[in-house]
Formats: structure tokens, C-alpha cells, sequence
């Protein structure tokens, strides 16, 4: 590890609380640490459900934001898809006309309690919204069975007037490489490449045609380009809603990649109902601008959780920092 990665935390961490204006991945409110480094600045903020272990790698994420800095771009504005959760039609309608021009929207899926009239009615919503020329793309975040799957894809293929690809259809490896087989629809994969234990499942299984990275859970920019060297298919990057500052990240990323043939998801700073930077990364023309801002303290005032989720959250990076330490100490 480089001798930054040891520098301590400073004492001026900011815990920030915003409300997302639609509940998304079962939650209401985005929490998490930010702090500025010699680098720039760090956000930190694995979602509830990632233990001490798996937050490990958001803190190395952060800390290489913090302490070293990214790679250099090789590209100035980033692609980017418009994210429609799962809201009835009028609002993804709403959602992709107020998209700031993406010309590729994301539709989340395969919601428990939802049917499937109305993911149809959604996509049609969306290609109206989005136009013929617009790509669309469906998330269902392993929340199908293989067979699920394959039906689904046929019916909200049609209903979406061609689908660009389908992320996670199904949970686990040998799942999406039988859901791959059976449709001509490609395949992305997600949860399997950032929760796995081995990202390399995928392709050795030939489970999908594209993988998703995000580089808070994948530990940073550089371990994410060195990922997407090995592995050797088409890259999105995505973020983990972040607020601008942890966007900032995924940009990085987006903007380091040699080939970039996908729109991004890095568009969610719009799923936010504030932000920590006085210029927000949203999209202009279905594109961002590659850009590092810098959080205002009046935003981080604002933004500011309350005591008792500071507290949480403090005695939480503390302890993913023991974590990291014990790893540091196991490697060295
Ligand atoms: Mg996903």
C-alpha cells in the first residue's frame, strides 16, 4: 500500500443526511462521511446493510480520493443514463423529460409488490419520453429466478421497443450465464461483479456481456481500471448514489477508461433533494462535464446529519477503519 493510505483520518469529518426525493434500494434518506484530503475531497458511505469487512473497500475508495488522487482523463464529458425508479408511468415519464437531455434511461424492475403490467406500462412511458432513437436499460438486481427472467425479457423487450441490455436478471452466476443463453437481450452483470468473493466468475462462466462497477464497493479508481483490464469486457460505470463529492469518483473512473461504448449511471445527483457542492454533476446535453468539485461549507451546514446519525456513523468508519488496519497489518 502507498504510505499515504496510513495518513490518519482528519479531525474535521462531515456527516451529511439528505432526503432522496424518491425511495430507492429501500431507503429514504442518504447518509455518509465526507472529509478533504491532500488530494481533494472524500466520501465515505457504504449503504446499512455492508458489514465492517465489505466497508473495507469504500473506505479505501475514499482514502484514495482523499490522499492520492486519479488517474488522468482521457476523455472530458462522460455519457451518462437518466434513472427511472419504480414509479408509475406519468412520473418516469416525468423522470426522462426532466433528465437533462439523456438520450439512455435506466429503469429499475422486478419491485416486490409490483406486477408485470406495470413494468410494461413504465417502459412504454419511457420509450414514449425518450424517443425512438434513446436507448433503455433494466435493472432488476437479482430479484428474478432464470425462468422469471427469460419470460419477462420477451414481454418488456417488446414493451420497450428493444432493450439495450438487462442488468442482473437473476443473483447468482450460473443463473445469468442460463438467462444469457436463452435471450438475445445482453447481460450485465452488477451484484456479481461488486459483492462477489470472485469477480471473475462471470467471465470464466461467459455470464455476461457487459459488467457494472462502481468505486466506492470496488475499493477505488485505480483497483476498478485494474479490474477492468482483467476482466476485458465493456465497462458502466455507476455510482452508489452518492452526493457530487463521491461522484466525483465514478467520473474519474468513466473519464480513465480506454473505451468507453455505454452510457454511465452517474447521473443520481438528481435522485438527491440537495446536494454538498455548490455546482452539482448533473447531466447537460445526456452528458457531465469531467470535473472535481469541491464540497461549501454552507451545504455541508445545511446537509448536516443529526447527532445521534453523526455518531453512528463516526463509531462506524472507526470501526471499518480497525478493519482496514488488521488488513494492513495481515498484508505487510
Ligand atoms: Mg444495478
Amino acid at each position: 500500500m502507498p504510505r499515504s493510505d496510513l495518513a490518519p483520518l482528519p479531525a474535521d469529518l462531515h456527516v451529511y443526511a439528505i432526503p432522496l426525493r424518491t425511495r430507492f434500494r429501500r431507503i429514504t434518506v442518504r447518509e455518509g462521511v465526507l472529509w478533504r484530503g491532500a488530494a481533494g475531497w472524500a466520501e465515505f458511505s457504504p449503504f446499512g446493510d455492508y458489514d465492517a469487512a465489505e466497508s473495507a473497500a469504500w473506505l479505501r475508495a475514499a482514502r484514495e480520493a482523499a490522499d492520492v488522487g486519479w488517474p488522468a482523463p482521457v476523455r472530458d464529458v462522460v455519457p451518462v443514463n437518466v434513472t427511472v425508479p419504480a414509479v408509475d408511468a406519468a412520473t418516469a415519464h416525468r423522470i426522462v423529460t426532466a433528465s437533462g437531455g439523456c438520450r439512455t434511461a435506466k429503469v429499475k424492475v422486478a419491485e416486490p409488490g409490483q406486477s408485470e403490467r406495470d413494468e410494461v406500462e413504465r417502459l412504454e412511458a419511457v420509450r414514449d419520453a425518450i424517443g425512438p432513437g434513446g436507448a433503455i436499460r433494466i435493472d432488476a438486481n437479482g430479484a428474478w429466478d432464470v425462468e422469471t427472467a427469460i419470460a419477462r425479457l420477451r414481454v418488456l423487450d417488446r414493451a420497450a421497443g428493444g432493450l439495450e441490455y438487462v442488468e442482473q436478471p437473476v443473483a447468482d452466476v450460473p443463473g445469468l450465464a442460463a438467462v444469457r443463453r436463452a435471450t438475445h437481450v445482453p447481460v450485465a452483470a452488477d451484484e456479481s461483479i461488486r459483492r462477489a468473493e470472485d469477480p471473475f466468475a462471470v467471465v470464466r462462466a461467459e455470464a455476461a456481456d457487459i459488467v457494472v462497477l462502481k468505486v466506492q464497493p470496488l475499493g477505488g479508481v485505480r483497483a476498478c481500471l485494474d479490474l477492468a483490464a482483467e476482466i476485458g469486457l465493456p465497462v458502466v460505470v455507476s455510482s452508489a448514489l452518492e452526493t457530487s463529492i463521491g461522484l466525483a469518483a465514478g467520473l474519474a473512473l468513466a473519464a480513465a477508461l480506454p473505451d468507453l461504448p455505454y452510457a454511465c449511471g452517474l447521473a443520481t445527483a438528481q435522485l438527491l433533494t440537495a446536494d454538498v457542492v455548490a455546482d452539482p454533476l448533473l447531466p447537460r446535453d445526456g452528458a457531465i462535464r469531467v470535473t472535481r468539485p469541491a464540497a461549501e461549507p454552507d451545504l455541508l451546514a445545511t446537509s448536516a446529519a443529526s447527532a445521534p446519525v453523526r455518531a453512528r456513523w463516526l463509531e462506524r468508519l472507526a470501526e471499518v477503519e480497525g478493519v482496514a488496519e488488521v488488513e494492513r497489518a495481515e498484508r505487510g
